[in-house]
Parts: C-alpha cells; sequence; structure tokens
C-alpha cells in the first residue's frame, strides 16, 4: 500500500542520511588522528618554463594515505577540514612544510626553485594568515618569491572584501597570488585585478578537450590572450600528451605543468632527479639574493 511504501521510503531516506552524516563524521575523527599521528604527506609536481624547459617550481599536493581505507583524494577531504576549520591548522602545516623544503633544496641540492601551496578561501578569513605567513619565510629565510598561493575563484566569493584585503597583504610581502583551475569560475577581469593575481592556470579540463572540442580549443586561446593583455603570467595545467605540450607552448604559456612532463612524487624521488638530471634545475647560489 502507500502507507507502507511512505513509510519504508522515510525509514530508507532516515538511513541513508545517517550513513552520510556518519561517513562525514568518521573521516573528520580520521583527519584529525591523520593530522596527529603524521599520515598525511606533501607530494611535489614540478613546474616548467617554457623558455628553457627548465623546472622553476614545484606545486605542493596534500596526500592521505589512510592505515585502513587506503589512499584518500584531497577532493574528498579538504571539504571536510574546511567545514570543521581543520583547515587553518593543516593549512599552516603545507606552508611550513613546502618552504622548509624548499630551503632544503636550495642548500643540500643547491637548486633554486618556488613552492607553490594551494590555499583554501576558508583560509582567508583567517586576518592572522599573512602575519603566520611571513613569521614561516623569515624562519626559512627565503625570499617572498620562494612562495606562490594558489587559489580558486570561488574560493575568494563567500568572503570578497576580507579576501581582497589579505591577498593586498600578501602581494605587498612579495608573494606571487595565482588563480587555480581558471575559466571554470567567474573568470572577469576586474576579478583579477582585484585580487592581485600575478598569473592564472588554465584549467585542465580544457586542455583535456582542446584535442576533440573546438569550444575548449577557444577558450584556452581566449584565456590566454585575456592574461597576456593584462601582463599576467600563465600556467597550462594537466599536460598528458607530447602535442598538447608542443601546442600550449606554442599558445605562449610561461610554465607547463601536467603527468606527461612529471607527476607528483615525494620530495626524496624530486631531490634524486635533481641528481640525476641537474641540466634541468636552475642552480642556486647563495651571492643570487644579494647580487639583485
Ligand atoms: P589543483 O590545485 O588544481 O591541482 C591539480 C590536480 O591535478 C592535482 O590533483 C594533480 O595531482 C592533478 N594533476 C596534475 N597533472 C595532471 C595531469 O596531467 N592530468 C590529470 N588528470 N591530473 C593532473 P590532486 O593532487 O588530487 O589535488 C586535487 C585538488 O585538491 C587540487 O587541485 C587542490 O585544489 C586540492 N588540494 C591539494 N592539496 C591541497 C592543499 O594542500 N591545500 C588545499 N587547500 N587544497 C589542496
Ligand atoms: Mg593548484
Ligand atoms: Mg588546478
Ligand atoms: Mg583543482
Amino acid at each position: 500500500s502507500a502507507k507502507s511504501r511512505g513509510k519504508n521510503n522515510f525509514a530508507f531516506f532516515t538511513s541513508s542520511m545517517n550513513t552520510e552524516v556518519q561517513n562525514r563524521l568518521e573521516l573528520e575523527n580520521d583527519l584529525r588522528s591523520a593530522m596527529e599521528n603524521k599520515q598525511l604527506k606533501l607530494y611535489y609536481q614540478p613546474l616548467f618554463s617554457s623558455l628553457d624547459n627548465r623546472v622553476v617550481g614545484a606545486e605542493a599536493l596534500l596526500r592521505w594515505q589512510h592505515p585502513k581505507k587506503g589512499f584518500i583524494s584531497p577532493d574528498a577531504f579538504i571539504p571536510v577540514a574546511e567545514q570543521t576549520g581543520l583547515i587553518h591548522t593543516l593549512g599552516e602545516w603545507v606552508i611550513e612544510t613546502a618552504c622548509e623544503q624548499v630551503k632544503r633544496w636550495q642548500q643540500h641540492s643547491r637548486v633554486d626553485l618556488y613552492c607553490a601551496v594551494n590555499i583554501s578561501g576558508v583560509q582567508l578569513l583567517n586576518r592572522n594568515l599573512p602575519e603566520n605567513i611571513k613569521a614561516i619565510t623569515d624562519r626559512h629565510q627565503l625570499t617572498a618569491g620562494n612562495l606562490h598561493i594558489e587559489l580558486t575563484e570561488t574560493a575568494l566569493l563567500t568572503n570578497e572584501e576580507d579576501a581582497s584585503n589579505i591577498l593586498e597583504e600578501l602581494h605587498a610581502q612579495g608573494i606571487d597570488i595565482w588563480m587555480d583551475d581558471f575559466g571554470t569560475g567567474y573568470s572577469s577581469l576586474s576579478f583579477l585585478k582585484k585580487f592581485c593575481a600575478q598569473g592564472v592556470k588554465v584549467d585542465k579540463s580544457f586542455i583535456h578537450d582542446m584535442e576533440t572540442d573546438e569550444d575548449s580549443r577557444g577558450i584556452v586561446k581566449a584565456v590566454i590572450a585575456m592574461a597576456k593583455s593584462l601582463n599576467l603570467r600563465i600556467t597550462a595545467e594537466g599536460l598528458e600528451t607530447a602535442s598538447q605540450v608542443e601546442q600550449l607552448r606554442e599558445y605562449g604559456c610561461d610554465n607547463l605543468q601536467g603527468y606527461y612532463l612529471a607527476r607528483p612524487m615525494p620530495a626524496e624521488q624530486l631531490s634524486e632527479m635533481m641528481i640525476r638530471l641537474p641540466e634541468l634545475f636552475k642552480p642556486f647560489n647563495t651571492n643570487s639574493v644579494s647580487e639583485k
């Protein structure tokens, strides 16, 4: 009968809702203990200059190897970290760890590169973020150019005014601000100015579809033309084939990134690459800072 069906539907609804809430709670607890027990790691994906094909930077990407559930994607746990406020501690750990690593590469591998760190919009709600970041770069004696931050446009929409103030402060500290996943969000010109962006990363979905879909190719070209007219730098992300690399180099992208060139890897693996393929890296010399 309709009545019993209704009842069943109700029972189904509540139990599936409970499961969802339970999963989320479990993920939250797991994330807390993962942070305490150092189950989180940073991988680094090289960014190549299209001018000389050398590695100019490395994007830090969070990796979580759960002891029972295996690998959990940042796309799954970053939202939980945002909703619970854990993102503040986690985000600063990411910046600290990445800066420490860059210093190590300068000192032990004699390689000069910057780290690019992804920042969540929620982190921009913290007014202390600029001074906390300053304390980190100072502690590791890095110049501000050694740290780039990557933000998505949607991350900025919730609290535009505060976000733009904080980004202005970071910009004044000399930190490069890049718009990530560019083309998927709001993407207006005034937006880029307002948030002090120095560069855009063309979203990998357009790159992926470029060869089969004329509209995607059109978007890629339009984004590049627009960024150039604003004197912004451009990174193409998600390059998976030789022909994509060739094409985006031709379009005038400054930086290239993607599985075809190098996958995200543990710091040790990138260190080994520095020994094996030194011609791919920019040498760091201690005088280079004072020479400028
Ligand atoms: P994102 O910043 O846009 O990073 C690019 C994503 O594309 C990364 O996924 C990277 O591993 C992947 N990727 C790189 N090259 C290729 C390629 O050639 N093909 C394909 N298909 N994918 C490629 P990942 O590591 O799973 O990270 C996903 C997202 O999670 C990131 O997107 C970023 O928004 C977020 N995320 C990662 N680490 C952090 C972090 O430390 N803090 C914050 N707030 N977000 C982070
Ligand atoms: Mg990114
Ligand atoms: Mg991206
Ligand atoms: Mg993304």
